[in-house]
């Protein structure tokens, strides 16, 4: 398998955290996936793809459990 952004050959399996955001709030979900280790690009298989969808269809309906390891903080004026 190749990059196909930047055809890179380095292709490796990483765990990595996927950003989902809801309204204001990110939630971190831990997936493995494929990324390139020249450019970053990552790549998902389909059982990932329909994980995360899952993941995001519990989390609008709340059956989800969550961990708080910190708030996204904006600075509200300088
Ligand atoms: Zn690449």
């Amino acid at each position: 398998m190749r990059c196909v952004i930047c055809e890179g050959r380095e292709i490796e399996e990483k765990e990595v955290e996927e950003e989902i955001k809801i309204g204001n709030d990110i939630v971190l979900v831990p997936v493995k996936v494929k990324v390139c280790m020249s450019c970053g690009e990552r790549y998902y298989d389909i059982e990932t793809m329909r994980m995360l969808e899952e993941v995001e269809d519990k989390i609008e309906k709340k059956q989800l459990r969550f961990e708080l390891i910190g708030k996204v903080l904006k600075v509200a004026g300088v």
